[in-house]
C-alpha cells in the first residue's frame, strides 16, 4: 500500500468508531442504507485516485448534485442571469426551509433545496428528458464516467416530495421559476437520484479544484470562472446551517448530501470525498465531517491560514 493510501486507511480507522446519527428516512428508499458503510477517496493534480473502504458502493448523489447543476446553469446562462433568480447568501436555515428573500422572492442560495430547484429550472431544454440529458452529460464529465439514475430512489423521492413541490410552486408565484413547476421539480428529483461512488465524488471535487479541468480525463468541463464561482458559493453555503462552523473548523469549500456523501476541495491541490450514511441534525454525514476535518487539521489545509 502506498503511503497516502495507508494514511487514508488510518483516517478511516479513526472515524469508524463514530456511530452517532442515523440515515435519512424522509425519502423512504434512503432509510434502507447500511449505516455502517464507510469510504474515502482523494484525487490529486495528476489524476491519481486513492480510495479506501467501500469504494465501489454506489449511492445517490442527492444535494451534492447542486454545485454541479449550478456550474451548468452558470455556463449556459452566465452569472447575472443566475443571480437574478437565486442569491449567494448563506441562509442559516435547514436545507429544506420554506423561506425566500423578502424583497426579491429569490431563494437564499443554490445549495439549499429552494435555490437548487430554481437553478435546475434555469437549465436549458424543453422537457425533463432534454434537461436531464444535459445534466447527466455535465455531471458525468465532472466524474469522468457515465452516470445514471437510480429509478427506485427517484420514485421514492417523487412520491414523497410534497415539500419540494410546495417550494417550487412558491418560486413560480414569485416569478423565479418561469416555466413548468412539474418539469423543474421532477428534473431536480432525477438529478438527486444519480448514482455515484466515493471515487466519483472525489474526481468531481478535483475537477473543481483544478479550475474546471478533470485531472483524470484531462477534459475541460467548465470554464475556470465557473469553477471559481461554484467554489465560492460552496465555501459560504455548502454545508447548510453548519456552513459557517465548517469554514471555521475545516476551511475548505464543501458540499454534503442526505445519502451520506460529502466532498471538499483544496484548490490546486486535490479533491476529497467521504461516504457514511449516518447524518447529524443538519443532514451532514457525521463520519464524513470527522474524516475531512481531521485531514485538513493534520495537513494544514485550511485555506485561510498562511501557506
Ligand atoms: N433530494 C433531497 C431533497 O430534496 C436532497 C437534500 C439533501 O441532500 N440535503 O430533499
Amino acid at each position: 500500500m502506498d503511503p497516502i493510501t495507508a494514511l487514508l486507511d488510518d483516517l478511516l480507522a479513526e472515524v469508524r468508531p463514530l456511530t452517532s446519527g442515523a440515515p435519512a428516512t424522509y425519502i423512504p428508499e434512503l432509510a434502507t442504507a447500511d449505516p455502517d458503510r464507510l469510504a474515502f477517496a482523494v484525487v490529486g493534480p495528476r489524476g491519481r485516485v486513492r480510495d479506501v473502504g467501500d469504494t465501489d458502493h454506489e449511492f445517490t448523489i442527492q444535494s451534492i448534485s447542486k454545485p454541479f447543476v449550478l456550474a451548468l446553469a452558470l455556463s449556459e446562462r452566465g452569472r447575472d442571469a443566475v443571480l437574478a433568480k437565486v442569491g449567494a447568501e448563506p441562509s442559516g436555515e435547514p436545507f429544506n426551509a420554506i423561506s425566500l428573500e423578502k424583497h426579491t422572492g429569490r431563494p437564499a442560495n443554490p445549495m439549499v433545496n429552494a435555490g437548487a430547484i430554481a437553478t435546475t429550472a434555469l437549465v436549458e431544454g424543453a422537457g425533463i428528458d432534454d434537461r436531464m440529458t444535459r445534466i447527466v452529460e455535465t455531471l458525468s464529465a465532472f466524474a469522468g464516467r457515465s452516470l445514471w439514475v437510480d429509478e427506485d430512489v427517484y420514485a421514492s423521492e417523487s412520491a414523497t416530495g410534497d415539500r419540494n413541490r410546495a417550494l417550487a410552486h412558491l418560486l413560480r408565484s414569485h416569478g423565479v421559476i418561469e416555466g413548468s413547476v412539474d418539469i423543474a421539480v421532477e428534473t431536480y428529483f432525477r438529478q438527486c437520484s444519480l448514482l455515484v461512488t466515493v471515487r466519483d465524488l472525489a474526481v468531481m471535487a478535483s475537477t473543481l479544484a483544478f479550475g474546471g479541468v478533470n485531472p483524470v480525463t484531462g477534459h475541460r468541463v467548465v470554464a475556470e470562472t465557473v469553477a471559481r464561482d461554484v467554489l465560492s458559493i460552496m465555501a459560504s453555503c455548502g454545508m447548510y446551517d453548519f456552513s459557517g462552523e465548517w469554514l471555521l473548523r475545516v476551511g475548505l469549500p464543501a458540499k454534503s448530501g442526505v445519502s451520506g456523501g460529502l466532498l471538499a476541495v483544496a484548490p490546486s491541490q486535490f479533491g476529497v470525498a467521504a461516504f457514511s450514511p449516518r447524518l447529524d441534525a443538519h443532514g451532514n454525514s457525521v463520519r464524513g465531517i470527522a474524516a475531512v476535518e481531521t485531514l485538513s487539521e493534520r495537513f494544514g489545509m485550511h485555506l485561510l491560514e498562511p501557506h
